[in-house]
């Protein structure tokens, strides 16, 4: 199995197992992370959670983000995309295609384990794995940009 995270009882049980609070809100949250593989932002995950509890504020959400990448149950990532992706996949190593068109960012399961640093050039670091970012275009960037481009009529304003 590619991506192991755990389930929302899960969570909710190593949670509570920190002594930290487990509300309504919070189990809401972690339905909503569980399955996602679009690598949300805190403010798409805001966006689902409110659809399904109308009470949860964003602040919640960045506070119960935080406490799960502090407890290593999700990884904060800064893909270049302008805003930090929230990962529920921190099962062993993998890597990414990011779409600079939308965004978009995708798990990419390959063994690139013969990428090294170059003997002389780890400047005194004890180098434990490498991460691939792979950037460019996903399908639907792509198709929208081969369509015919609609024309826009522009009306000046004097
Ligand atoms: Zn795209
Ligand atoms: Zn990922």
């Amino acid at each position: 199995m590619l991506c192991v995270m755990r389930s929302p009882e899960e969570l909710s049980a190593l949670f509570r197992a920190q002594g930290r609070k487990i509300t309504a809100q919070r189990q809401c949250i972690f339905r909503v992370l569980h399955g996602d593989v679009s690598h949300p932002t805190a403010e798409s995950i805001h966006a689902a959670a409110k659809a399904q509890m109308e009470t949860i504020s964003l602040k919640t959400v960045y506070q119960t983000l935080h406490e799960l990448s502090a407890m290593g149950e999700i990884a904060a990532l800064d893909l270049g995309t302008g805003m930090t992706r929230f990962d529920p996949n921190v099962d062993g190593v993998h890597h990414h295609l990011v779409c600079r068109g939308c965004g978009k960012v995708r798990d990419l399961h390959a063994d690139f384990s013969t990428v090294t640093v170059p003997s002389g050039a780890a400047e005194g670091f004890d180098v434990g794995q490498a991460e691939v970012v792979f950037r460019g275009r996903c399908r639907e960037c792509r198709r929208a940009r081969t369509a015919p481009s609609r024309r826009v009529k522009v009306t000046a304003k004097t």
